[in-house]
């Protein structure tokens, strides 16, 4: 599960998220939307702390960092640990194009989490199974469609076993064609039952996919609720508005 309790944060003089508080039930799917600038993305970083926080606290699973201006910052090994709990997937896939896709998926396991090869790699290749592409492990990313790319990016958090997955915009830089086969890979995997956090301008994956759905606007939660209901009944303007560039 995630926990965020309370959380502030600023680059400089803006002041980017303003007590946030939310939280994510073991096994949960929570769909964060909301304006561009809104802080969706800071909030994502800053729950696996990319972003360390100015204030507040956050949990995932049993392990909980509190900040605030008498708190110590948390040592490099214990941020270490705890953002490898955390795979995150970003709109621009990130693979390292000098790999194989199997290398992409068996690094993080062999150099973090110092598994012997052989187990790495049959980890690497397991999660490959399970976005459909074992039979790509040893091309080399640049030979793979967007989509590939992005779910071999998803194979490769996925190796590293986290408790929970993040997900920024994954589908924003696919071809429109590209989008469904990553959303159906994020899908199974809700079935499967991650933990996730989806942030994403596909508002019907979103109502299809998450069961509780988080809207924020200028760094606060404006609304929250379940997700069919809050996209299809929004209780706030700022919601209404927002959902109806959708339509
Ligand atoms: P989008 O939908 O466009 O991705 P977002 O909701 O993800 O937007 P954020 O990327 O979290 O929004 O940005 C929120 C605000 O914080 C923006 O005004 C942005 O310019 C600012 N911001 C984000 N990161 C930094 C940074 N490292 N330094 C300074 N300002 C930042
Ligand atoms: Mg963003």
């Amino acid at each position: 599960m995630i926990e965020v309790n309370a959380l502030r944060k600023s680059f400089g003089a803006l002041q980017v998220l303003k007590d946030i508080n939310f939280k994510v039930e073991t096994g949960g799917v929570v769909a964060l939307l909301g304006p561009s600038g809104s802080g969706k993305s800071t909030l994502l970083r800053c729950i696996n702390l990319l972003v360390v926080p100015d204030d507040g606290a956050i949990r995932v699973g049993t392990t909980t960092f509190a900040f605030g201006p008498t708190r110590k910052p948390p040592r490099t090994r214990e941020l270490a640990a705890f953002r490898s709990r955390t795979g995150m997937v970003f709109q621009n896939f990130n693979l390292f194009p000098h790999m194989s896709v199997l290398q992409n998926v068996m690094e993080a396991p062999v150099y973090v989490r110092k598994l012997p090869r052989k187990d790495a790699q049959d980890l690497a290749m397991a999660q490959l199974e399970k976005v459909g592409l074992s039979d790509r492990a040893h091309q080399m990313p640049e030979t793979l469609s967007g989509g590939q790319k992005q779910r071999v990016a998803i194979a490769r958090a996925l190796a590293m076993e986290p408790e929970v997955m993040l997900f920024d915009e994954a589908t924003s830089a696919l071809d429109p064609e590209l989008v469904s086969e990553v959303l159906l890979t994020i899908q199974q995997l809700a079935a499967d039952g991650m933990t996730m956090v989806i942030v994403t301008h596909e508002i019907a994956f979103a109502r299809e996919v998450a069961d509780r759905v988080v809207f924020m606007r200028d760094g606060v939660v404006v609304e929250e609720g379940p997700a069919r209901q809050t996209i299809d009944e929004p209780r706030m303007e700022a919601t209404r508005t927002f959902l109806s560039h959708f339509h």
